[in-house]
């Protein structure tokens, strides 16, 4: 998560990669999305073929990953694992795609950013099965069709808009990944501290399902801060240590962090609440426009603190509410 310096490290992502379901049937939430792909697993093993292509789309830290990995357990079928920024030429996408073996799992993450040439031999590939590889240069240039084993290709974007049509329509099958309720979230939050061996209050896990941005990545990462505010201090992890460690690293009753007050607090003081651009806002917040629109702005949609129009985002009451500043033009 690039946007969460202090709380990305190695020892993050194997605790991560730890606590990841391996089952559908462990996996919380997305109740719609996990019927669908159920369905989709189980006629593909009574047909004894590869599952259709699936894109999960949604804001990171959702469970895309996880998903993908779980195709691939649930059908006992092998996993390779890349992703669009690693695939910046077609002949990477060749080299990947000619090694795979039958019934393989492809999982490409932010598929959107893979370069054209390489998406234009996926379209293909997805189809077919089959690529055409291109031979020497200039005039004696020749392509050489050659046959892949079948596979079934998992992509996953923050950013779905941003996929070329002829690429989406070639998933069969497109998930869209809603952020997880309280409830939901105190699931994944009971499991994470069963796993990790954790006595925490279940108020606490409460409190931290409410600021963690709807979010099972944040509630895990959440979690290991309070334990380790515990720790350190020698207490319970409890609703006071929860208050206390997420205050520290400046999460607010909303769960906002730093770059969503940021983001906030611009719409509503330097641009009067609003209509404000998408790149303007990036600009003066100091951040790249997808990071803005992929992770920071689905959540203040969706807990109804801006909304979009077609002139730019707007702040709503309830932002003016909850960050205290009187409503410019409200008497
Ligand atoms: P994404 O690929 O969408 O960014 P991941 O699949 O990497 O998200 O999930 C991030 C973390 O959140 C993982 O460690 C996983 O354990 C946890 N997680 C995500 N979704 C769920 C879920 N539905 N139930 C339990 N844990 C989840």
């Amino acid at each position: 998560d690039l946007t969460d310096p202090v709380l990305s490290s190695e020892a993050e992502l194997a605790f991560e990669g730890a606590l990841r379901p391996k089952s559908l049937e462990e996996f919380v939430g997305q109740t719609r999305v996990r019927g669908q792909l159920q369905l989709l697993l189980t006629a593909a093993t009574m047909q004894q073929r590869t599952p259709d292509h699936i894109l999960l789309a949604g804001p990171p830290g959702l469970g895309k990953t996880t998903l993908a990995m779980i195709v691939a357990y649930e059908g006992g079928r092998p996993l390779r694992m890349s992703s669009g920024p690693a695939i910046q030429h077609a002949g990477d996408l060749a080299a990947i795609l000619s090694s795979l073996v039958p019934g393989e799992v492809l999982f490409i993450d932010e598929v959107h950013r893979m370069a054209r040439s390489a998406e234009e031999m996926l379209y293909l590939a997805m189809e077919d099965f089959r690529i055409d590889i291109m031979v020497g240069k200039g005039a004696g240039a020749t392509s050489v069709p050659l046959d892949l084993a079948p596979f079934t290709l998992v992509g996953a974007t923050t950013r779905s808009g941003l996929l070329p049509n002829p690429l989406r329509d070639r998933f069969g099958f497109t998930a869209h990944l809603e952020f997880y309720d309280e409830a939901e979230l105190e699931q994944v939050l009971v499991r994470a501290a069963t796993m990790l061996g954790l006595d925490v209050d279940r108020e606490a896990l409460a409190e931290i399902a409410g600021r963690c941005r709807g979010t099972p990545r944040i509630a895990n990462r959440l979690l290991r801060r309070v334990r380790d505010y515990a720790l350190v201090h020698g207490g319970r992890a409890d609703l006071g240590a929860v208050r206390a460690a997420l205050d520290l690293y400046d999460v607010d009753p909303l769960g906002l962090d730093r770059l969503d007050r940021a983001v906030m607090e611009t719409i509503l003081t330097r641009f009067g609440g609003g209509p404000v651009g998408l790149n303007t806002l990036a600009v003066s917040v100091g951040e790249e426009s997808e990071t803005i629109e992929a992770v920071v702005e689905p959540f203040l949609v969706r807990i109804g603190l801006i909304t979009r129009t077609p002139r730019g985002r707007m702040a709503t009451p309830s932002a003016w509410r909850h960050f205290g500043i009187p409503e410019v033009g409200a008497t």
